[in-house]
């Protein structure tokens, strides 16, 4: 029997002190996962300033988490490669988890493979999905070779890691409360030298262009968009409506948008209410990163497009006659 028992998940708050939804959505998952191995205790660590992680305790109750390994200190209200790590892999040293899971966030993408390094176990990086094979290992599926195949890997060594993206699983609105036992942990960082020194925050990306892991409504342009006039246009009619600016790939590769809102197979997962697809063809691979909409409009001038096949509403037309009749309409 291994010494490695239940599965941590790395809980991240945000700068505005709320924690990231991705971390709900791997706890729902894990819980899933907790069913074939036993029952296995679903916990959470938290990186944090001094006080904060008593706002979030009846979250972690209603999400069911067991215990929550909490690191309070002024040092650790941004985050820090180096502090971060160093706590982490001395964390799992001790508490010795068979899983350790963490959003595949901006963060998540560079805490993830310094602890796997420092600890010396393998991290499936990116994945879209997780699940336990019949031996009891973490079965973690991601997309390989460009995005061309799905590789289900295994790691041989303990505990195994995995990155997930956010929104590929879907948070479980029902609560399953648990009393969770919040563990305060000793922060050993005073002989660590800090190797950034964070000097300011500032926006890179302009107001319409923002955080597509929980918009509501955005609003996608392909190559149908044609230019940089177009996406202009679908900024403005973006702005119109209070949503958030996506693309394709394609769209992306003629310099039309950045990659940071790529939705697909190799760019972003979203799940909005409602995704406006603007001159987009509907090409598996852009429709896979998408299909998980609430409700899918679809603007296109060739009526056979495949991105119909998947739209709840679709309009056969031009997208320069569309997006500025409706602009025009509500002034
Ligand atoms: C390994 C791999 C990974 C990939 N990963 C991704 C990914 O992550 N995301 C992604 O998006 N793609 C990805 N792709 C590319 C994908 O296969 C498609 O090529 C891409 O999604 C097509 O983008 P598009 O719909 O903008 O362009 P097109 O397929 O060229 O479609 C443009 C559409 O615009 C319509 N149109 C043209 N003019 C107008 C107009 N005036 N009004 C209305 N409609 C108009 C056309 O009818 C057409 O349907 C990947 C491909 C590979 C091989």
């Amino acid at each position: 029997m291994s010494e490695y028992s239940g599965i941590l998940i790395y809980a991240q708050v945000t700068r505005e002190d709320y924690i990231h939804t991705v971390f709900f959505e791997l706890v729902d998952k894990a819980k899933e996962l907790s069913k074939k191995l036993n029952g296995a205790e679903v916990n959470a660590v938290i990186f944090c300033r001094p006080g904060l992680t008593r706002t979030f305790t009846e979250a972690f109750q209603n999400k069911g988490v067991n215990k929550v390994y909490c690191f309070e200190d002024e040092k650790l209200a941004n985050y820090s490669t180096d502090y971060y790590s160093k706590l982490l892999v001395d964390l799992v040293g001790v508490i010795k988890p068979e899983i350790l899971l963490i959003g595949a966030t901006n963060q998540g993408r560079d805490l993830a493979p310094r602890v796997s390094g420092a600890l010396g176990t393998g991290l499936t990086a990116d994945c879209i999905e997780l699940d336990i094979n019949e031996k009891g290992q973490l079965a973690a599926t991601r997309p390989t070779f460009g995005g061309q195949l799905m590789a289900t890997i295994l790691c041989k060594t303990y505990p195994q890691m995995a990155t997930v993206r956010p929104n590929v699983f879907k948070v479980n609105q029902q609560d399953c409360f648990v009393q969770t036992e919040i563990v305060s942990c000793p922060v050993n960082i005073s002989y660590l030298k800090n190797n950034v020194e964070i000097v300011d925050f500032k926006k890179t990306i302009d107001t319409v262009i923002n955080d597509l892991d929980s918009a509501e409504i955005i609003v996608a342009g392909g190559k149908g968009m044609k230019n940089e006039k177009g996406f202009e246009l679908l900024k403005k009619f973006a702005g119109s409506i209070g949503a958030t600016v996506a693309a394709t790939r394609t769209a992306v590769e003629m310099g039309l948008a950045p990659q940071s809102i790529q939705v697909g197979q190799t760019g972003k997962t979203v799940k909005p209410r409602v995704y406006i697809a603007c001159g987009i063809s509907g090409a598996i691979q852009h429709t896979v990163g998408m299909s998980g909409s609430e409700h899918i409009i679809a603007i296109n001038n060739d009526e056979n497009a495949p991105i119909f096949d998947i739209a709840d509403t679709g309009i056969v037309g031009d997208v320069f006659e569309i997006l500025p009749a409706y602009l025009n309409y509500h002034g």
